[in-house]
């Protein structure tokens, strides 16, 4: 799929992309914003803010908007599904194919033209599921 990203790629979304690239824990936009200020000191949670969101509109970066109140970004933009902790907060990306075909299956039921699907699992992770709690 072709992506329509005609923004130019200025010096500070470099930065936001190789930050958002560099981990996998899927951060807000304040974590975001804490990375990347270490490389560019003077930059500021709205400029980051609105970088993220004009990248996202982009699709440059994922923007998860499912489950936890806050927004998430992503520098994975294949089509991948996502779990989230219940107890935490935390989202994990899930490692099995995704799946095309429901898109097909959606459009067969519905009179919709499908553009895409979104997959969040709710689970409890490792270090919310204590195991110290488990041996009482
Ligand atoms: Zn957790
Ligand atoms: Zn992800």
């Amino acid at each position: 799929m072709q992506t329509q990203s005609d923004i130019r790629l200025t010096p500070q979304r470099q930065v936001i992309l190789e930050e958002l690239a560099k981990v996998k824990t899927h951060p807000t936009a304040n974590e975001v914003y804490d990375m990347v200020r270490k490389r560019l000191p003077r930059i500021g949670l709205g400029t980051v803010y609105r970088n993220l969101e004009l990248m996202a509109d982009n699709g440059m970066i994922l923007k998860l908007e499912v489950g936890g109140s806050q927004k998430r970004f992503d520098a994975t933009t294949d089509l991948h599904y996502h779990i989230r902790c219940t107890g935490c907060g935390r989202v994990d990306d899930i490692q099995f194919s995704a799946m095309p075909q429901l898109d097909q299956l959606a459009a067969n039921s519905s009179d919709y033209q499908v553009l895409g699907h979104h997959i969040e699992f709710s689970g409890i992770c490792e270090s919310c599921d204590d195991p110290q709690e488990a041996k009482k």
